[in-house]
């Protein structure tokens, strides 16, 4: 085999994945994410379910994975009553009740660790998209003004007819955020949810916006959240772009353990091998590193004439 070197051009964004206790499958924390630490794994998100059955063992987790020296990214809760409709209005109490809890817990974290994401969803329903917009605007400023260390991030959302959804196209997501007059406020750029809206080109001001990035696949069936296997996203593309840009956020491989599960097992492979796959992926997209892959040792290459301008130490 010819000599090579492996390259790790200087980098600024920052690579994890949705972590949840299912990924350990009976191995420690450690165990499980050491290895992944030498693929370039910094960061885990971790969705703030506080009032599900498993928030215990998901809150002792990531009490680890800070000991591990891992930094991490927030999800604030979407699923059933979140949603920040109502925040501009009456319903303002209500719903910083409901919110608060895990808010607060991201913010005790990021008041000891530093300034760290949470990801959160615009208000969503069936009243005007202006009262809908007002409320998303004023629970991201309430985040802002009460929490100084939180950088909450809004995230692009599938479009759906039946639905307003606030975020769920690019050029709303610029002005809400412009309209914040933060540097702590930014967009979530989900390059899947972007796909299933028609990959429409990014607005003027949209990608100096981008504070964090999530990245799955959808599969021929249509499945979202999907491992990077199927190519129906084009994130090389997008993540390109947003390095050459300087990017520094995190890019989160957002993927549904049950998914990569069920897609490890047709192909005869274990759920972390399909992980390390895609996070070797995006490691290699996001150091704009060129070269190829190394079969026998599992690792991408970059040859002198790989990486232009680069030279190697040891490659005389
Ligand atoms: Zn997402």
């Amino acid at each position: 085999m010819g000599r090579y070197e492996v390259f790790k051009p200087s980098r600024r964004c920052r690579l994890g994945f949705n972590m949840h206790p299912k990924w350990l499958g009976g191995r420690t924390a450690g165990e499980f994410l050491l290895p992944l630490r030498e693929l370039g794994v910094s960061v885990l998100e971790f969705t703030l379910d506080i009032s599900s059955p498993d928030w215990p063992e998901v809150s002792s987790l990531i009490g680890e994975c800070r000991r591990l020296g891992f930094l991490l990214t927030f999800h604030a809760p979407y699923k059933g009553p979140y949603n920040p409709a109502g925040f501009s209005g009456a319903k303002r109490g209500e719903v910083e009740r409901l919110y608060r809890p895990a808010i607060e817990y991201a913010a005790r974290i990021a008041d000891e660790d530093g300034p760290l994401t949470i990801v959160v969803h615009g208000a969503e329903g069936d009243r005007p998209r202006g009262e809908l917009r007002r409320d998303t605007s004023a629970f991201l400023t309430w985040i802002l003004e009460e929490f100084p260390n939180l950088c909450p991030s809004i995230e692009l959302l599938v479009r759906e007819e039946s639905v307003n959804k606030i975020g769920d196209n690019k050029a709303e997501l610029v002005e809400i955020v412009s309209g914040l007059g933060s540097p702590r406020a930014g967009i979530c750029w989900d390059l899947g949810h972007n796909a299933r809206n028609g990959s429409k080109p990014a607005p003027p001001g949209f990608i100096r916006l981008v504070r964090h990035v999530h990245v799955h696949d959808i599969s021929p069936d249509g499945v979202d959240h999907s491992p990077l296997i199927f190519g129906n996203v084009p994130y090389e593309k997008h993540l390109r772009e947003l390095v050459r840009t300087g990017y520094e956020g995190a890019v989160i491989l957002e993927v549904n353990g049950y998914l990569v599960s069920r897609f490890a097992a047709a192909e005869g492979k274990l759920p972390s091998q399909i992980l390390k796959g895609n996070l070797r992926l995006l490691y290699r997209v996001t150091s704009q590193e060129k070269g190829g892959w190394n079969h026998q040792e599992g690792r991408f290459f970059g040859g002198e004439a790989a990486v232009e301008g680069m030279k190697s130490p040891a490659s005389n």
